[in-house]
């Protein structure tokens, strides 16, 4: 599908991606470009890549494609990087968790011979770096391609292959809706598992000792969430400001609801409140997103 493929930013999801393009042999080469010397020894040991540096301009050379899988906060300096290098008619694009900010970032940098087509898998998990990836974290999962309104239809339509072939379900949109879905989905869940835990760590100790002992009872699976990459969540929360306030502000009023309903025991909202949510419970299921 392509000549030669740079992937900047190895990770998690930069090395599940390189092991699946691998395994369904989307590129003749792939090439690991990312700043750490620590990651690029481990990808070489786990064979990875065909390729491997920590020089982003140098590593984009000669490549057809170039996706960028650094946190949202570092698109930019990448960018200024890497655009003097492009070849003329490179499709670049990334799998931020964020759009808007990311398009704001990349856009005005890049070449005008090279073609943008920002993406974002709806895939992942707690852990960061080469090491976690693999191949099938892409499978049966959303990834949303959210073209700009000049995006030419053939380095779309390329983008939107490759991720199929990687096992992807496609949804295309505008990056302003998406980063208000997302915001409800996916930023707002893990704000509230990063605040649940962070008040865990606030306890005293022989509370907190208590807290992860009998954690089972619900607290494990926040801290699930609140396990997931600082820096990506620092940049996720930065750079979707707006929907995630938006989101959050509704969220806040919905709470005071369920608080008002306990103080005045109104079992019967309490009730239908969470009859809906067990609803969406099971709509999730049978979608086949459950895991
Ligand atoms: P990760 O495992 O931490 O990998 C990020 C990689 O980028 C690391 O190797 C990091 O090196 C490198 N890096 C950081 N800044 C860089 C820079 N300026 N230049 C070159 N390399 C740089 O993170 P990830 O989970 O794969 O996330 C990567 C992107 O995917 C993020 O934009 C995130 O929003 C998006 N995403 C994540 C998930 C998820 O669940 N994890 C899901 C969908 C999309 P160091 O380790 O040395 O910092």
């Amino acid at each position: 599908m392509f000549k030669q493929v740079t992937i900047i930013g190895f990770g998690l999801i930069g090395s599940s991606l390189a092991r699946a393009m691998k395994q369904h042999a989307l590129a003749g080469k792939i090439i690991c470009a990312d700043m750490s010397r620590d990651v690029c020894e481990k990808v070489l040991s786990l064979q990875l890549a065909d390729e491997v540096t920590t020089d982003l301009a140098k590593g984009v050379k000669g490549s057809d494609l170039v996706i960028l899988c650094v946190p949202v906060g570092a698109m930019s300096a990448v960018a200024d990087k890497i655009a003097g290098s492009l070849e003329p008619g490179v499709i670049v694009s990334d799998v931020g968790s964020v759009k808007k900010e990311v398009i704001k970032s990349l856009a005005p940098r890049l070449p005008k011979k090279s073609h943008l087509v920002p993406a974002h898998p709806i895939a992942g998990t707690e852990h960061s770096g080469p090491e976690h990836g693999f191949a099938e974290l892409f499978h049966h999962r959303w990834c949303i391609v959210t073209p700009l309104e000049d995006s030419e239809l053939q380095p779309v339509e390329k983008i939107v292959k490759l991720w199929e072939a990687c096992g992807s379900n496609i949804e295309i949109m505008n990056a302003d809706h998406h980063d208000l879905v997302l915001g409800i989905t996916s930023h707002l869940p893990h704000l509230i598992a990063y605040t649940i835990v962070g008040t865990a760590t606030t306890l005293e100790e022989d509370l907190k000792g208590e807290v992860i002992k009998f954690s089972a009872s619900g607290f494990r699976d926040f801290t699930r969430i609140a396990a997931s990459d600082p820096v990506m969540w620092r940049d996720v929360f930065l750079n979707n400001k707006d929907a995630v306030l938006e989101v959050l502000q509704r969220f806040t009023e919905d709470l005071t609801a369920l608080q008002k309903a306990i103080r005045k025991q109104d079992g019967d909202y309490l009730y239908q409140t969470f009859k809906k949510t067990r609803d969406i419970r099971r709509a999730i299921i049978q979608a086949g997103q459950a895991n």
